[in-house]
C-alpha cells in the first residue's frame, strides 16, 4: 500500500512542478513515507534523516516531509525532536501534499497534517489520473480496519474501514490497462471487507472482481490481504469461473492456536480457517495459499507452538511471512508479559525452516513443468527477463523484448527458494510435445 501511496504522491506533486529524482544528492524535497507496523519504523526515520543531514550538510537544505503511519502515530513528537523535518503528514492526508510544500517555501513553517480526511483524499485522487504504466499495478480500494487485533497499530494510523466508490476504481483501472497494465492488484488493509454503498445497493469484492473482469485488455485480477472472516460465499464463487482471478490467496491465520487466536482477538478457530481454505479449494483445485505468523505472542505455550506448525503442515502454504510479536505501544496486547525472547527466536526459526522446506519442494515440483507466466520486465543490466507464474512466484527466463505485457509459457529448468528459472517455449503445442 504504502507504493501505491508513494506514486500518487509523486503524481500530486508532478502537478506543482516537481519531478521524481533518481539522484538523492540532488533532491529539493525528500519525502520518506513510512509504516509503523513494526517498532524499529520509527528509529529508521530518525537513521535515514541523519545520513541525508550529512549529503546536505555544504549545500541548500531540501525540504522534509515525512508521510505514512509512523507520521501519523508519532506526528507533533518528531517536529520537535528533529528540527530538520518540516512537516509530518498522515496517510489520509497527503493528499494535502502540494498546498503544505507551497506553504512551506513561503512561509517557511512547521506542519502537522494528520488529520483522517480518508474521504476527502480519495475525491482529491480521484480527479488526478494514476500515472503508473507497469505491466503489473496496484490500486487501493479499501483502507483502515475495524477489527482491532490485540496486536495491531492499523486501527489507530489508518483509521475506520473506507471502501473507494466503485465507479473511482472501474475509471482508475481502465487508466492503468490503457497504459499498459495487465495485471492489478487490489489493495486495502482488509481487501476483502470492502463494501460499497451506494442508493441503498451494496457492492461487496466480487462484484468489484466481476466488473475488472469485463476490461478487455486485462490479463490478471489479485487481491490483498484478506482476513479470513471476510471470504464470504460470492467471493469464494468467484474462482469457479473468473479465469482472471489468480489461484492465489494470501489468507493470514497469525496463529494455529484456539487458545492465541482468542488472546489476539482474531475471532476465528483453526477449525474456521481450515475450513474456508479447504471450501476454496473444492473450486480452486490448485490454489496456493500464503500466510502471515506472528510468533511468541504472550502466554503462548509450547502446545500453541506445535498447534501453528500443525496448522503449516496442513495448509501447505507456498509461501509465508512470520514476526517474532512486537509490542506496540497504545494497543491491548502491550500490557501482556511477554514471553523469553531466547524462546521467540528460537520457535521463528523452527517456523522459518518448515516454511521455507514447503517452499523448496513446491519450486523443486515445478521443474520440467511449463508455467504460465506474465512478462512484467527486462532485468536491469542482464540479459533475462522477470515475470510471475499465476501462483505468483518470480521467474526469471529467456525471452524477447516484444513478450513484455503478455503472458508466455516458461519451461522451468532450475529453482532456488524464491525462484524458478527457465525458458519461453513458443506454444502450448511445444509445452504438450
Ligand atoms: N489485515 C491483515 C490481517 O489481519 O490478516 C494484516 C495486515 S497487517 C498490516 C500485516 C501483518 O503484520 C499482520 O498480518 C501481522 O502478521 C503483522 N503484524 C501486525 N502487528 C504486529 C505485531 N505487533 N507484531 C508482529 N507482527 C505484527
Ligand atoms: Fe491489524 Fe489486520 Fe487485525 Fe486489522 S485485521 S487489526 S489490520 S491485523
Amino acid at each position: 500500500m504504502n507504493e501505491y501511496d508513494s506514486n500518487r504522491i509523486s503524481d500530486l506533486v508532478q502537478k506543482i512542478g516537481y519531478k521524481k529524482t533518481e539522484s538523492l544528492e540532488s533532491a529539493d524535497c525528500y519525502i520518506l513515507n513510512t509504516c509503523h507496523i513494526r517498532e524499529k519504523a520509527t528509529e529508521k526515520v530518525y537513521h535515514d534523516i541523519g545520513r541525508l543531514k550529512k549529503k546536505y550538510r555544504n549545500k541548500k537544505k531540501p525540504i522534509v516531509l515525512i508521510t505514512g503511519c509512523v507520521a501519523q502515530a508519532e506526528n507533533d513528537e518528531m517536529l520537535k525532536r528533529e528540527k530538520y523535518i518540516d512537516a509530518v503528514v498522515g496517510p489520509q492526508s497527503y493528499h494535502n501534499i502540494p498546498e503544505i510544500l507551497k506553504g512551506i517555501v513561503k512561509k517557511k513553517t512547521k506542519v502537522n497534517s494528520t488529520e483522517f480526511d480518508v474521504i476527502e483524499k480519495f475525491d482529491k485522487l480521484n480527479t488526478l489520473e494514476n500515472s503508473e504504466s507497469k505491466v503489473s499495478s496496484y490500486i487501493t480500494i479499501q483502507e483502515g480496519c475495524d477489527k482491532f487485533c490485540n496486536f495491531c497499530v492499523v486501527p489507530y494510523t489508518r483509521g475506520t474501514e473506507y471502501s473507494r466508490s466503485l465507479k473511482e476504481i472501474i475509471y482508475e483501472a481502465k487508466s492503468l490497462v490503457s497504459n499498459g497494465t495487465k495485471e492489478i492488484t487490489l489493495l486495502g488493509q482488509n481487501v476483502n471487507a470492502y463494501n460499497f454503498k451506494h442508493s441503498k445497493k451494496s457492492f461487496r469484492l466480487s462484484d468489484l472482481i466481476r466488473e475488472l473482469d469485463k476490461i478487455k485488455n486485462l490479463k490478471r485480477i489479485r487481491y490483498t490481504t484478506s482476513h479470513p472472516n471476510d471470504m464470504s460465499p460470492d467471493l469464494i464463487e468467484c474462482y469457479k469461473d473468473i479465469k482472471k482471478l489468480m489461484p492465489f490467496l494470501h489468507l493470514p491465520v497469525q496463529s494455529g492456536s484456539n487458545n492465541i487466536l482468542k488472546k489476539m482477538n482474531r475471532k476465528y478457530t483453526r477449525e474456521y480457517y481450515l475450513s474456508i481454505v479447504n471450501k476454496i479449494r473444492e473450486v480452486s483445485k490448485n490454489i496456493e495459499f500464503s500466510s502471515d505468523f506472528i510468533i511468541g505472542y504472550p502466554g503462548e505455550t509450547e502446545k500453541d507452538f506445535l498447534d501453528t506448525i500443525d496448522l503449516i503442515k496442513k495448509v501447505n502454504f507456498i509461501n509465508s511471512y512470520s514476526f517474532i510479536y512486537n509490542r506496540r505501544p497504545g494497543t491491548p496486547a502491550a500490557s501482556l508479559d511477554s514471553i523469553k525472547n531466547d524462546e521467540q527466536k528460537k520457535r521463528l526459526i523452527i517456523i522459518q525452516n518448515l516454511l521455507q522446506e514447503i517452499q523448496i519442494n513446491k519450486n523443486k515440483n515445478s521443474v520440467g513443468k511449463f508455467k504460465e507466466v506474465l512478462v512484467e520486465n527486462k532485468l536491469k543490466n542482464q540479459t533475462k527477463y522477470f515475470g510471475r507464474t499465476q501462483e505468483l512466484t518470480p521467474v526469471i527466463f529467456d525471452a524477447n523484448k516484444e513478450d513484455v505485457g503478455k503472458v508466455i509459457y516458461v519451461e522451468i529448468k532450475k529453482y532456488n527458494r524464491n525462484t524458478l528459472f527457465g525458458s519461453k517455449i513458443t506454444s502450448k503445442k511445444e509445452a504438450a510435445a
